[in-house]
């Protein structure tokens, strides 16, 4: 082989030796070389479910976070410098900045805080009139006795959630057959009255259409309610609830354990509803999140 042709063949080898070297460090990152804090999706509007990363350059043993009154509790990938937690913003809450601040417990007990400000931008939403029986405006005595009761039932499903994430992988659509419609955040006039924020998605499901579990977690409640008819409220764990209301059939039962995907109802017409539909809502830490948006995050495998 001519000597041209051979240091051709080395500085081929070098580069592939190069690249190789190259793709292999990109995989196995034993470093994080500063501590991060990123946010998916990366601009929030009121009413927006995230995903908060934190990336750390030491490991540590806890990593908790305080974000619009929030407590917020991260949990962590296998190498413990990766840290994860699902929080967001409350449909309520005014555009304008705020700051979210992290602490982190070294392995070695010291702390560190980290800090980003966040911007909140105002999701557009609109002021829709509808017409339901008026029994459901006016409340007489005994309904507002009965209402009054799934209230202190209502408060004991959502006081307490799982110490730990119970859902895994994304979150799925409660049904496919059935469009949504873009409700969340819409004001609700009732009988030419402005009762309140649509706090939920909904989806024009017909009478006894199958709905499934948008995540793995416990079943809290799985009852009829006067406003809500139907309901099953299934608790993901870290704060996030899921609320399934109309429907017309349970099959699951308050404790029980469910998967992602699982039929836990039919749907249907009960309680406050303007006809047969499924609304869904996302409750975290007491705030109401766009269900749509939350199906958009991809979520973190935690090895
Ligand atoms: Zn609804």
């Amino acid at each position: 082989m001519p000597s041209t042709a051979i240091g051709k063949h080395l500085r081929v080898f070098a580069l592939a030796a190069m690249i190789l070297f190259a793709a292999r460090a990109a995989v196995c990152r034993d470093t994080i070389a500063r501590d991060s804090v990123s946010l998916a999706p990366e601009s929030l509007s009121n009413g927006a479910p995230c995903l908060i990363t934190v990336e750390l350059h030491e490991k540590a043993s806890a990593v908790a976070g305080k974000w619009q009154g929030h407590s917020v509790v991260f949990f962590a990938n296998a190498d413990h410098r990766t840290w994860f937690a699902l929080a967001g913003v409350d449909i309520e809450v005014h555009p304008g900045e705020y700051p979210l601040t992290i602490d982190v417990t070294l392995k070695d007990g010291t702390h560190k805080t980290l800090r980003k400000d966040v911007s909140v931008e105002e999701a557009p939403y609109e002021k829709v009139p509808l017409n339901v029986p008026d029994k459901f405006v006016e409340p007489n005595a005994a309904a507002l006795k009965k209402i009054a009761a799934d209230k202190v039932v209502k408060d004991k499903a959502f006081a307490k959630s799982a110490p730990k994430p119970e859902w895994s992988g994304d979150f799925r659509p409660p049904l496919h057959l059935a469009p949504q419609s873009d409700s969340f955040g819409n004001q609700r006039i009732f009988n030419g009255k402005l009762d309140s924020v649509h706090r939920g998605l909904d989806y024009r499901a017909k009478m006894r259409t199958p709905v499934a579990a948008i995540n793995s977690g416990r079943v809290v409640l799985a009852r009829p309610l006067y406003y809500e008819g139907g309901c099953v409220i299934i608790d993901h764990g870290l704060g996030l609830m899921s609320i399934y209301m109309h429907l017309s059939k349970i099959e699951v039962a308050a404790g029980k354990k469910v998967r992602r995907g699982q039929i836990i109802a039919l749907s249907g017409a009960s309680g406050r509803a303007t006809g047969p539909h499924l609304h869904l809502g996302v409750r975290w830490e007491g705030s109401y999140l766009d269900p749509a948006k939350l199906f958009q995050i991809q979520m973190p495998q935690v090895r």
